[in-house]
């Protein structure tokens, strides 16, 4: 069984996993094309002929979809950002299971020291 000391390091490593991630952001980044505002365009007509490709980050906001359209410098921080979300909510559940080791066991050694 993990002791106290152990989950307590373990849970210190992920907090300073945590500590070292840069910018965090929900959503998703994709390339798309797209019909413009002119009827009369090309683009109306033939999807193969359709504008872009543009990157859109798209994201829940208030259960709400916001959409925005990046340029290639803006692209690159959000897929960043959204890759570190991932590890942030990796890292945030191992620190739950952490947490409930360390209460489970918390109970265990305080019923062995009312025996005592
Ligand atoms: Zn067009």
């Amino acid at each position: 069984m993990t002791t106290q000391d152990e989950i307590e390091e373990k849970y210190r490593s992920l907090k300073k996993k945590i500590d070292e991630l840069k910018f965090i952001s929900t959503g998703s980044v994709m390339k798309v094309f797209i019909k413009c505002g002119k009827p009369s365009c090309i683009c109306h007509r033939d999807k193969t002929k359709r504008h872009g490709p543009y990157n859109i980050w798209t994201r829940k906001v208030d259960s709400k979809t916001v959409t925005r359209t990046l340029n290639d410098e803006q692209t690159k921080l959000v897929k960043k950002c959204v890759g570190n979300m991932r590890e942030f909510e990796e890292i945030s559940r191992q620190m739950k299971v952490l947490s409930v080791q360390y209460i489970e066991n918390y109970k265990k050694s305080r019923l062995k020291g009312d025996k005592n």
